[in-house]
């Protein structure tokens, strides 16, 4: 067969590829790009078939413009991994792929260094007088940018330097273009392991040795407490596979990509490092999607999306805190990093290793089913001690602020023996409504069926569900009353208590609204690692990653709102965070404790956390689970749509139930509640609803959704109704 027809995945959202014709002397490849004609619009997508034959008429299709890529993008298990988790998130295939690839390579730059050009000063550029330039403040601005270095071509666009002034700049011959400077492609000739090791505990030493017994795919659940040793499990499990001349991938939770932790594997290996978060900009995105290719770095540590990095060779992948929320993607493409990074390893033919101290439920079934080898570690390495915790009863105290008289003395003796003290409040701003004393009228976000959180330092209202934010009211909107009141607590109203509770010690408050600025965050957990605050109040965002050796007191200032959530993961997480923290307050030499302040003291899993650990939690956890019929017991699709009209939206999901119900391959074992409105059920002026399908049978469920999609497509209210699929869920929201 000569092929004469491109099988093209473009860009847009529809489930289907396009096909185009080629020139036989401008072949491309399966998995390279090419440039075709879509409507009015020129695309760039990826080549899935080569044939020569098409559905249409020949005089019908468009010639392919140009073939971007002579080699394809993807080595075969990384391509099929793609067009799977397409199929399996129901999400289309050209966007799929659009999202795994860097931003230059989807505007259709060269795969290769020679697209990443950066500028530096030349000497003649170095001897310029800066303020000899007033009247070209724009040359004057770009040089001052390469005062430092050399920066890339596209990030001096990003800071508004125009291609003219780049241009006149180099013509005065001031700077000069350069390559991004060669990296090490033969690293692994000279690969040394750079720092005396620690000797091995037994436990370490098994689970690394059975992870090395077979070097082909397979799962392995490393469950250790926190501090007892399982990034040195992890460097060792490396060290091998480096030494062949095999790359490893590290993904870690969003705010876990540490200084600290990047510097642990630096120390150890003398191999080239580079990381991926959402942070870099799009050259160094692609300079590290580039390195993993052209096996320019072992190691690669990165966040949810570094999954999708080629490799040139790759020999394990790692999944540290393998429960974090934070790997799910909660838009487009809705994958689990988690499970892709499974599927992945499981398509390279590599092991995979999930570490977590509190290991998923969904992990944990897997591990006790026998899909997952279960490796643990129980002792913590060195001498640290395991914290002391307890239960403050708070059922009928004065609570300050949400604190008891209990808790504030314990933190008075913390705090006076010279130690740090950490609260956690999942809860941003300064109380999460108001209230008029007079009359009962909540002040309501006129856009969401939400109430608008009191934001007192900023002396706003504000919606945390839409973007709403209104300056206080002076009056009741309903009675005209001036009597307005917070009711409940948040973070900053915490912040404020403090100062008068402890005026002698300094508070920090981490949340989202006190490290909105780039570098804030760092900068606090500088500040709190040299003692310069004492107590540091914080939502979840505290408790990840961080080691704080002077904090002794660790307190979960409100329990209850997890413990009667409806959502049913709360409990879940609730745990994790209890255990992680827990992990961090004895982590020094110093005993730590933590406290949970409570109205149900007697809680059946509370209980079993506290008493019996996490292991017997999770048990009676699946438990509940398994009764209520829920995952890991079923797996669930959530079906969200959302318009301005709500009989619409309810409408298109009783539609979409009745496509559902009547699929060949829906039987007794499946199951489908709603619609019924959201948990928040209107947001920023739509209303939602959802819909959900269960069953315990995954295969039938894909069976459905691949029946079901393009039906739901056809229906006419489909296009009138913003909808998504969701594939397991993580947030039912
Ligand atoms: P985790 O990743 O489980 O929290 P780490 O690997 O960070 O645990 O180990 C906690 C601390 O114990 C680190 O300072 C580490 O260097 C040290 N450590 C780990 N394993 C050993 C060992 N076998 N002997 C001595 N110290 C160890
Ligand atoms: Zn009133
Ligand atoms: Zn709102």
């Amino acid at each position: 067969m000569i092929p004469n027809i491109a099988r093209v995945a473009l860009p847009v959202p529809l489930d289907k590829t396009f096909d185009y014709l080629i020139k036989s002397d401008d072949m491309p490849v399966i998995g390279g790009r090419v440039q075709v004609p879509f409507g009015r619009q020129r695309l760039i997508g990826i080549v899935t078939a080569l044939t020569d034959h098409s559905d249409f008429p020949l005089e019908q299709l468009k010639p392919v413009q140009k073939v971007i890529d002579k080699t394809p993008l993807w080595m075969p298990p990384l391509f099929d991994l793609l067009k799977w988790a397409s199929q399996y998130y129901q999400y289309p295939l050209g966007d799929t792929l659009a999202n795994a690839m860097p931003a230059l390579l989807r505007k259709g730059r060269e795969a290769s260094q020679a697209t990443l050009k950066f500028w530096a000063l030349t000497e003649a550029g170095k001897a310029q007088p800066l303020n000899g330039l007033t009247r070209a403040p724009k040359q004057a601005q770009l040089l001052r940018l390469l005062q430092n270095g050399s920066v890339s071509h596209d990030s001096l666009l990003n800071e508004e330097v125009s291609s003219a002034t780049l241009k006149a700049v180099s013509n005065k011959g001031w700077i000069v273009e350069q390559q991004q400077q060669q990296k090490d492609k033969n690293w692994h000739q000279h690969f040394a392991v750079t720092e005396e090791k620690p000797r091995l505990n037994e436990e370490q030493a098994l689970a690394i040795a059975t992870v090395n017994s077979n070097p082909d795919f397979g799962c392995y659940l490393l469950e250790g407490v926190t501090g007892s040793g399982k990034t040195e499990v992890y460097l060792n499990l490396l060290e091998p596979v480096l030494a062949a001349g095999k790359q490893a991938l590290i993904l870690v939770p969003e705010i876990g990509l540490t200084p600290q932790t990047i510097n642990r594997f630096r120390r150890r290996f003398n191999v080239p490092l580079e990381t991926v978060h959402s942070g870099l900009n799009d050259s160094e995105r692609m300079a590290a999607w580039l390195a993993g290719r052209d096996n320019q770095a072992g190691i690669i540590i990165g966040t949810r999306s570094a999954l999708f990095t080629p490799f040139a060779n790759l020999g394990i992948i790692i999944v540290d805190e393998e429960h974090d929320p934070s790997y799910k993607q909660q838009d487009s493409l809705r994958y689990h990093a988690r499970d892709l990074a499974v599927m992945r390893a499981n398509k390279e033919n590599i092991p995979v290793v999930l570490g977590s101290a509190t290991p998923a439920l969904e992990t944990l079934h897997n591990a006790k089913t026998g899909k997952y080898h279960h490796l643990h570690l129980t002792k913590r390495a060195g001498n640290a001690q395991l914290a002391r915790h307890g239960v403050i009863d708070v059922k009928g105290l004065y609570l300050d602020a949400g604190l008891s008289a209990p808790l504030i003395a314990e933190m008075r003796k913390h705090l006076n023996a010279g130690n740090q003290v950490m609260l956690f409040l999942n809860r941003r701003g300064f109380s999460p409504a108001m209230m008029c004393h007079e009359c009962g009228w909540i002040a309501e976000c006129t856009r969401c069926d939400a109430y608008y959180t009191l934001h007192q330092q900023s002396g706003e209202l504000r919606c945390h569900h839409c973007a709403t934010q209104r300056p206080i009211m002076p009056q009741c909107e309903q009675c005209g009353s001036t009597q307005l009141l917070p009711v409940g607590v948040g973070t900053e109203q915490l912040e404020n208590q403090l100062a008068t509770l402890f005026p002698e010690y300094k508070t920090v408050r981490i949340d989202r609204d006190s490290t909105r600025r780039k570098g804030a965050l760092e900068n606090y957990l500088e500040a709190i690692k040299n003692n310069e605050y004492q107590i540091l109040i914080g939502t979840q965002m505290l408790a990840k990653g961080h080691h704080f050796p002077n904090v002794t007191l660790v307190a979960l200032i409100d329990v209850d709102s997890a413990l009667f959530s409806n959502d049913f993961r709360a409990s879940e997480r609730l745990a994790q965070l209890f255990i992680q923290v827990a992990g961090r307050a004895g982590r020094a030499s110093k005993p730590g404790e933590v406290l949970l302040q409570t109205h149900h003291p007697d809680h059946l899993l509370l209980q079993s956390l506290l008493h019996k650990g996490y292991g017997v939690f999770s048990q009676a956890a699946l438990t509940e689970r398994k009764q209520a019929m829920l995952p890991p017991y079923t797996h669930l699709v959530l079906v969200r749509a959302e318009a301005n009209d709500s009989d619409t939206v309810c409408q298109l999901l009783q539609q979409i139930r009745g496509i559902f119900e009547s699929s060949p391959v829906y039987d007794q074992d499946c199951c489908v509640l709603g619609p019924n409105p959201a948990p928040l059920a209107r947001r920023a002026g739509r209303y939602r609803w959802q819909l959900i399908l269960q069953t315990p049978n995954r295969k039938a469920l894909q069976q459905i959704l691949s029946i079901a999609k393009p039906a739901i497509q056809l229906l006419p209210l489909a296009k009138k109704v913003r909808w998504s699929i969701d594939v397991e869920p993580q947030d039912l929201t």
